[in-house]
């Protein structure tokens, strides 16, 4: 057990790269604050709470980051656990500093819960929050890595929700971030308590030989120094790594080794001062000892996608035995511990904007570039973007190569096409077939790690097809596949727009018209026409009538009915167009009024939800909400636009919510209490443990409109050991 870091070694550690004492005031005023509002507070280890933000801020000054970074990480839970506001942190420690704050403040209250759907959300909050500020997510590692280091002190319960949530999604993310010193750590204490017995088995065989082992080591050092030494390499280090126990765990599973077989257990790294270094050594190694073919890997030409750079090679050493031998540069060295992190390093003389720092970021990390990208899309043309980058980022990853031998990565399940598209959308959108390893294969072809990857592409070839958007896996792939659909709909939309303009002017006897760009926009402007391409879109769509706009542009319409020209409804829905009053739901549907409506049984929507008319055969018309599960697999053809009746009041609607909460004491009756709060009324309350441990508490109740039912869940988010609340859908 390492000794508590206090300020002074808060200070000390960032005085090794801070010496301007605005900096270091900054760091101590963070932690006066902090230690004030947290006064009286104690961590479940009984220490006073101020102990965790200092060893998160300790950290944070060993990776070097900013003074604005160390004095988030002092402040990091003062938002969540204090009276504090944002606004106080603003004033005390200016925007930066407190947005950092709000930012993982933001990120702790996604509570996390072991189903799918909630592990997605999850993985989509804490990529937004990345986008919007990279450092955010530094912290809250950090936050976490602590977090584990004290888990002993969690109940038994917590301690399995809390490892795995970090095996799910922090330590993947530190893997990303090429921080691999932090992502071990996660993922050997989370193993620890997930499976604590084959963390004791892997444990313990790994320190059984271990003396035998070291003295290996230690042996081929001092003949590897020799060598170095004979050779004049002037600077260089070597160290003997231990594998962390997770990997080994994950080597022996998933390639099904015994533990003897894994032979990069003994690795021997050495590091030296330039590239050139580098490749000297590689060869002097290899001139001494044989290597194992099919070993040796060059991360230092084609880097990995997190930016670990570095020789890899594996040879028969002293003895007969196996070691693993990596060779890297100390820069090199940096960012394979620290990742990202080395990057940061904070230099006092040097103007930084966050902004800047992003898009270097980017520069070097695609997936964050991507991931920048997509986040200022937002939720527009995809349903959800993020939804599929996440993907892309947490799925376990195959490694393939170009032609070339460039590497470039995939999530599990990607095909020729995301490769296609990854080298160039051009080479994406006419692709033909893929060859893989020599051998043709189908575009459907799930890419190994390993394979090497070529492209056949026809200039003359039509391109992507909607049934191309089910084989490819990666985002960038279905979004570059999208916009050419969209295009070519659009392509046809214009061209059928435009015929249909040239019959009309046949059929209405109206004279060649001379149309230009300028003339459709001043008629049509408002209706988002800019030029003749938008006018025969509109018209092909069937959003302004060609007859209306022919005799509009000929003069013929002297008062325009703006009704008549603008037909958002073909002539036989327009007749239907009559609003009916509403039936007793409080639901009317455009142009029926003798229908039957019901509300559904799955979603059990309530007034002011958003909502969709499903056509049934036997029941008339169900309505349920959109975001239920029910109306994606149905024949869309049957689906038909409901609304609320804005001045309907009656009527209480049925609803169910579960809660998901620590088991406490008294928690259900406060529960009760909140709901009480507020115009509901509670039919039927039920709880019990669900399989983690946790009190799952089911009430289906009466609500007047959705406004209520917010309130009456922000009332039991309230509640202290409340993780979420779920409307139901069966
Ligand atoms: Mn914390």
């Amino acid at each position: 057990m390492e000794a508590k870091k206090t300020i002074a070694d808060v200070l000390n550690k960032a005085q090794e790269y801070l010496h301007n004492s605005k900096n270091l005031e900054l760091i101590q005023s963070a932690y006066e604050f902090a230690h004030l509002k947290h006064e009286g507070q104690f961590r479940k280890s009984s220490d006073p709470y101020i102990q965790h933000p200092l060893e998160v801020a300790y950290m944070l000054a060993e990776l070097q980051v900013s003074p604005t970074v160390i004095a988030a990480g002092l402040l990091h839970d003062i938002l969540e656990d204090t009276d504090v506001s944002k606004e106080q942190l603003i004033d005390g420690f200016g925007l930066d500093v407190a947005n950092i704050v709000d930012g993982v403040t933001k990120i702790s209250k996604l509570k996390y819960m072991t189903k799918e759907k909630a592990l997605a959300k999850s993985h989509q909050k804490i990529l937004l929050a990345m986008a919007k500020d990279i450092r955010v997510v530094l912290v809250k590692l950090l936050d976490r890595v602590h977090n584990m280091r004290t888990l002993e002190f969690q109940p038994h319960d917590k301690q399995i929700k809390i490892a795995k949530e970090t095996m799910d999604l922090y330590a993947p993310l530190a893997h990303r971030l090429g921080m691999y010193r932090i992502k071990a750590e996660l993922e050997d204490i989370s193993f620890k308590y997930l499976d604590p017995e084959q963390y004791q088995n892997i444990f313990a065989l790994i320190n059984q030989q271990k003396t035998v082992r070291e003295e290996d080591i230690r042996q081929m050092q001092v003949r590897l120094e020799e060598l170095l030494s004979q050779n004049h390499i002037e600077k260089y280090d070597i160290k003997g790594r231990v594998k962390n126990i997770y990997s080994v765990y994950k080597k022996m599973t998933s390639k099904d080794l015994d533990f003897d077989q894994i032979y990069d257990l003994m690795a021997l790294r050495i590091i030296v001062s330039t590239i050139e270094s580098c490749y000297h050594v590689l060869g002097l190694v290899h001139g001494h000892w044989t290597p194992i073919p099919k070993r040796f890997k060059d991360y230092i030409a084609t880097p990995k996608p997190n930016l670990y750079q570095s020789l890899h090679s594996t040879v028969v050493g002293l003895n007969g035995k196996i070691y693993e031998i990596q060779i890297r540069t100390y820069e090199m060295d940096e960012i394979a511990e620290f990742g990202i992190a080395a990057h940061w390093v904070y230099k006092e003389n040097k103007v930084y904007s966050p902004q800047e720092q992003q898009l270097e970021i980017a520069a070097k990390l695609r997936w964050y570039k991507e991931l920048l990208t997509y986040a200022e899309i937002g939720e527009s043309e995809d349903s959800d973007p993020l939804e599929t980058i996440r993907e892309d980022i947490f799925s376990a990853n195959v490694y393939v190569f170009t032609p070339k031998g460039d590497v470039l990565d995939f999530p599990t399940g990607a095909t020729p096409l995301d490769f296609a598209y990854r080298i160039h959308t051009e080479v994406g959108n006419h692709t033909t077939g893929a060859i893989v390893n020599g051998k043709i294969v189908p575009l459907t072809y799930k890419l190994k790690t390993g394979d090497v990857v070529e492209i056949k592409t026809s200039k003359s070839f039509v391109g992507p097809n909607e049934a191309w958007l089910k084989i490819v896996k990666t985002s960038h792939a279905k979004h570059k596949i999208t916009s050419v659909l969209n295009r070519l709909k659009r392509d046809a939309l214009v061209s059928s727009g435009k015929e249909e303009f040239e019959r009309i002017l046949k059929q209405e006897n109206i004279p060649q018209l001379k149309l230009d760009d300028k003339l459709v926009n001043a008629h049509f402007g408002k209706y988002g026409v800019n030029n003749l391409e938008d006018f025969y879109f509109e018209i092909g769509k069937n959003a302004i009538s060609a007859k209306g706009a022919a005799n509009r542009l000929a003069g013929r319409m002297e008062k325009l009915d703006e009704e008549a020209l603008i037909k958002q409804y073909s002539d036989e829905e327009k007749k239907k167009k009559t609003r009916h009053p509403a039936n007793d739901l409080g639901i009317y549907v455009e142009g029926l009024s003798k229908t039957q409506i019901k509300l559904a049984n799955c979603c059990h929507p309530i007034f002011g939800d958003d909502i969709v008319g499903y056509v049934s055969k036997g029941y008339g018309i169900v309505v349920h909400r959109l975001e239920c599960h029910n109306t994606r697999h149905s024949d869309e053809q049957r689906f038909i636009e409901v609304f609320w009746d804005p001045d309907f009041t009656r009527k209480s609607y049925e609803t169910s919510i579960t809660i998901l909460s620590f088991d406490r004491r008294n928690i259900v009756a406060e529960m009760i209490n909140a709901l009480n709060s507020v115009a509901v009324t509670i039919k039927h309350i039920s709880s019990g443990k669900n399989k983690d441990g946790d009190l799952l508490t089911k009430v289906r109740l009466d609500v007047p409109n959705l406004s209520t039912l917010k309130t009456a869940i922000a009332n039991i988010k309230k509640i202290s050991d409340v993780h979420s609340i779920e409307r139901v859908i069966k």
